[in-house]
């Protein structure tokens, strides 16, 4: 059976189609977004247990280029991309541990944490970036006159579009906001050869010049409106799934700045329900930063009216957008999904990332968003102690050591709650066992 997939308008009264290899980012008809979408009854030609079973054999294999755990899931993503083409980094695959601790101090037993930041680039970006850039690839294959790959970024987009197009040998080109993204994020792009403009505005702000750019078809745009992204990013459900040996866990939260990955993430699973490898779907959360919180404040309305909004300065900055290009489509994923949005103060953010750490995580602050986000829930009783909960983290600390850093110095402007100052004491035997006598005094053992 040939398994095919092509583009389609989200817009319901249009759904227009264009093949895959068109360079096209919105609908001509209605400017409404597109999505990848897949022939279902071919697929439906394998059972269940054979789509399993095959998922089972590829997963971390080293068999090129299925062992990717992107890739493992081939005909549910691009199908008709030749292997040639294909631009991967051994993504997915990621570590789903059982968050013990800290599940203990919230009183829950049934915790996980996703680690989609332990990857090439450090965050999940690199599971839709691996699609985008293969089907440039196979595009520039056929001919298409592509110069190079942009992007706008809050820092992991540009970060992973840099890696894949140095690996592939294409021209990238991001487009960030200046002081606005962390260093580690800044020298990724750097250091893979991208052409790297940093502009004197926020997120929201590169993206409306990108956008303008990537009208030259020569410059391709690698934004999430390209839906190509989705196509890879919504594999980590299915993954989270077959982590979990085909069972899916009652709540999946996850934090949201452009909105693109919670309506990856409702695909994969709702493919996983039409194929019939699951018989319910989770309750989806988006965690938002208080300070850009747009899809929030339209939940609260239940999703009647969506007002952008000019985002406020966050910790969170990979989230800091108060426009989000894949609204329309997370509305209807959380409105499938029974979805809650929940947000996140400062405070909160930074308190809930430092806690998670002290039970052996290093959370980026968007994790710690959607860490407080669990508190505040659980709180609320809108999700119970019992429930099965797994946390999307979405990038890896280590890009983000400078906001830690600061929140153990005590000079963000919050109280720190669990900020561990280093002791500094003259380089004696004596002065330091009087240090630890005393600290060890002090120190409370946390253990519940
Ligand atoms: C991009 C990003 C997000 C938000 O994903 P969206 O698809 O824009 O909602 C969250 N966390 C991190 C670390 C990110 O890089
Ligand atoms: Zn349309």
């Amino acid at each position: 059976m040939a398994y095919k997939a092509w583009f389609q308008c989200i817009n319901p009264q249009c759904r227009a189609t264009y093949p895959l290899n068109t360079i096209i980012y919105r609908c001509e008809n209605c400017s409404s977004l597109l999505e990848v979408t897949h022939d279902m009854q071919a697929l439906a030609d394998r059972s269940s247990k054979e789509w399993t079973k095959l998922f089972e054999e590829r997963y971390k294999s080293t068999e090129w280029p299925y062992g990717s755990g992107v890739w493992s899931k081939k005909e549910w993503v691009l199908p008709q991309i030749s292997d040639d083409n294909i631009v991967s980094l051994y993504e997915g695959g990621t570590n789903l541990f059982w968050a013990e601790r800290f599940g203990k101090m919230l009183g829950m037993g049934d915790l996980w944490i996703k680690l989609c930041g332990n990857s090439h680039s450090g965050s999940f970006k690199d599971l839709g970036m691996t699609v985008l850039v293969s089907q440039v690839k196979q595009m520039i294959s056929e001919g298409a006159p592509i110069r190079a790959v942009a992007c706008a970024s809050t820092g992991d987009t540009s970060a992973a579009l840099a890696v894949y197009c140095a690996a592939a040998g294409i021209q990238s080109v991001v487009l960030l906001p200046k002081g606005k993204i962390s260093v580690a994020q800044l020298i990724q792009p750097i250091a893979n050869g991208s052409l790297v403009l940093s502009l004197d505005t926020d997120f929201d702000g590169c993206m409306a010049v990108v956008k303008e750019i990537t009208k030259d078809e020569t410059i391709y745009l690698a934004n999430s409106m390209n839906s190509l992204r989705i196509e890879g990013q919504k594999t980590v459900g299915i993954e989270i799934c077959q982590q979990f040996d085909w069972k899916l866990p009652d709540v999946i939260i996850i934090p949201g700045g452009n909105l693109g990955n919670v309506s990856a993430l409702g695909n994969g699973l709702l493919m996983m329900k039409n194929l019939g490898l699951v018989d319910s779907l989770p309750r989806l959360v988006v965690a938002q930063a208080e300070r850009s919180n747009p899809l929030y404040r339209s939940y609260l309305k239940n999703f009647e009216t969506f007002e952008p909004i000019q985002a406020g300065k966050t910790l969170a900055s990979a989230i800091q957008i108060g426009n989000p290009v894949s609204v329309e489509k997370a509305i209807r994923t959380l409105k499938h999904f029974n979805g809650i949005v929940e947000q996140a103060t400062e405070d909160e953010l930074a308190d809930a990332a430092a806690l998670g750490d002290t039970a052996g995580m290093f959370c980026c602050p968007h994790t710690g968003v959607a860490l407080a986000a669990l508190i505040k829930l659980l709180k609320e009783g809108k999700i119970d102690k019992s429930e099965r909960v797994v946390v999307i983290s979405t990038a890896h600390g280590l890009k983000f050591t400078d906001f830690k850093v600061r929140y153990h110095e005590g000079t963000l402007d919050i109280p720190s709650r669990f900020a561990n100052k280093p002791i500094e004491v003259p380089a004696t035997v004596d002065a330091v066992k009087e240090a630890l006598a005393q600290a060890l005094q002090n120190r409370r053992n946390t253990d519940v």
